[in-house]
Parts: structure tokens; C-alpha cells; sequence
């Protein structure tokens, strides 16, 4: 399968580079604030199986013209085996869109350290799948997950203990060469961060502009089978670090993209993920609205 898509963004071109889609069993701790009966009712309401969870993932690429950037980089080729190719296509996609992972001007953005973000940045034998990119990443993120003293603490901690090792594995096999940034700064021509924690304590964000367009690169401030927590910001994912900031994240960013009327591309939404979101009109939560695909963007 080829999964791939570009559509523009002023001048800049967003590439939107599958990583792949795996439906796995719904587990009793899927959700924080949720029963799995609370969380199958919002499947069948959406014509979805139950007890069954759908995750999707969905990096984007943006040719700034000076630039190839790559924001995030899928779950990598140990779990495209695992997964007997279902996930970590990432590359191959790449490959297929032709784009050459060895451009020596690509910069690699990442959100956040979870492995379906960061296990990208590795090829088979762990060796660098982008060996003459930059690799730019969040400081907060940095300091927090790196932290031998935060380290200690996680483990033994079923959320935290498998990323902390991931991260290491990941950063150590690139001999830790990264450049650091600040949220709130424009980390590439027309790239500019936005905090957004919870999720992960240094999650961030993307606003890409060109001229008087612009999206908001959301990445996981829904995750998961992210429409649930659109349509239910007071549930959390189990994987969100800080459950009460992550739903105040989600609130804040949702609420400044309806009044800029600002299209969302989402990592975890149904491919290509590019969409709007909207309140819902009965009761506290949102919703999203697919963009109409259209093939002479
Ligand atoms: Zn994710």
C-alpha cells in the first residue's frame, strides 16, 4: 500500500506520509474517565466495532522550498515487522511519495518522545535513517525524559518505564546529536512551535503558515483513537503524562483553532487526518469535520 498526500499551504506543500493503521484488542484501562462500555457506546454511535480500537498515525512532511521538514517519524522497522507491515510503512511511504530520507536539507522536527513519534528517526540495526538530517527537539522534552533522576522515578510505572528505555535506545543510537528548541519559536521557515503539555511534559505543537494560510499540525493533543477524546476532552488516554493539563491543553488549542478558523492536520485522525473541529452544540466537547479530499490541491 502507497499512502501518501499533498496539499498546499500558501507556498509551503504539507505532505501527509502514513505510517499505517493497526486495530487492536480495547483494553479495561484504555482511558482515564471512561468505562469501556462508556468508550464501545461512542463506537457503535460511529458505526465502529466494539471492543476493538482503530489507531492510526500520520506524519507530515512540508517542503518550505529551502527545506524538506519532517515533523515526526512514525513507529520505525522493528514494529513494521512486528506488525507484519501494518505499521512503521513511514519510510517505505516516504519512499513511495519519493522523498529521499538522505537529503542533506531535511530538518526533522519532533513533538514528543513517544515511540510512535521518535522510533522513525532509527533504519533496521538501529542505525540513523536520516543520516545528514538535522534532528530538532522539544527542550522541555529533552530535560524530562533524559533526566536520570526523572528516569528512576518512572520506573516500574507501566506508562513511563517502556518510554524512558525507548527514548534512550532511540537518542543513544544517534549518539545523542540533536538541536534543542523553545516553544513559541519559528523552528523552521514558517514553522512555529506551540506549547501544548500534557500529553508529554514537553509536547509542542505546530502552526505552518505561508502568505494567509495556515494550519494548526496538532499532533497528539487528542491520541489514540483521538475523535474519542475530541468528542470527550475530560477523558485522557492512558498515556497522558499530566491528564488534567492534557485536557486543558486540548480545550485551549481547539478553541483558538475555531477562532481562527485554522483546518487541523491530526497524527492520530483517520488518514489523511487534515480537519476541522468544531464545538459540539449539546454538551462540553467537539468535533471534527474531515476536509473534502481534492486532487488539484
Ligand atoms: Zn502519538
Amino acid at each position: 500500500m502507497r499512502a501518501f498526500i499533498a496539499y498546499n499551504v500558501g507556498t509551503h506543500q504539507v505532505t501527509v506520509v502514513c505510517d499505517g493503521v493497526a486495530t487492536v484488542n480495547l483494553t479495561d484501562n484504555y482511558a482515564a474517565g471512561a468505562s469501556k462500555d462508556d468508550i464501545n457506546k461512542v463506537f457503535a454511535e460511529h458505526h465502529l466495532p466494539t471492543d476493538k480500537v482503530t489507531h492510526t498515525f500520520n506524519p507530515v512532511v512540508i517542503n518550505t522550498g529551502p527545506k524538506l521538514v519532517v515533523i515526526d517519524t512514525g513507529l520505525g522497522p522493528d514494529q513494521f515487522t512486528q506488525s507484519k507491515g501494518k505499521v512503521g510503512q513511514f519510510h517505505n511511504n516516504l519512499a513511495a511519495a519519493s522523498i529521499d530520507r538522505a537529503a542533506v536539507d531535511t530538518v526533522i522536527i519532533i513533538s514528543h518522545f513517544h515511540g510512535d513519534h521518535i522510533n522513525g528517526l532509527l533504519a533496521a540495526e538501529n542505525k540513523p535513517a536520516f543520516p545528514n538530517a538535522e534532528i530538532v527537539v522539544p527542550a522541555v522534552e529533552w530535560k524530562f525524559w533524559m533526566d536520570d533522576g526523572e528516569m528512576s522515578k518512572g520506573m516500574g510505572n507501566p506508562i513511563l518505564e517502556g518510554n524512558f528505555k525507548n527514548i534512550r535506545r532511540v537518542f543513544d543510537a544517534l549518539g545523542r546529536k540533536v538541536t534543542q528548541y523553545e516553544a513559541g519559536k519559528e523552528v523552521a521557515p514558517g514553522i512555529t512551535s506551540v506549547a501544548s503539555p500534557g500529553h508529554t511534559p514537553g509536547h509542542n505543537s505546530f502552526i505552518v503558515a505561508s502568505g494567509a494560510e495556515k494550519v494548526l499540525v496538532q499532533v497528539d493533543i487528542t491520541a489514540g483513537a483521538a475523535f474519542l477524546f475530541v468528542k470527550h476532552p475530560e477523558w485522557n488516554i492512558a498515556s497522558d503524562v499530566d491528564k488534567p493539563l492534557a485536557q486543558e491543553t486540548r480545550r485551549k488549542l481547539y478553541d483558538m483553532a475555531i477562532a481562527e478558523k485554522m483546518p487541523i492536520q491530526a497524527f492520530h485522525a483517520a488518514f489523511p487526518g487534515l480537519v476541522r473541529v468544531e464545538k459540539e452544540k449539546d454538551g462540553s466537547g467537539y468535533r471534527w469535520i474531515p476536509s473534502i479530499w481534492n486532487a488539484s490541491l
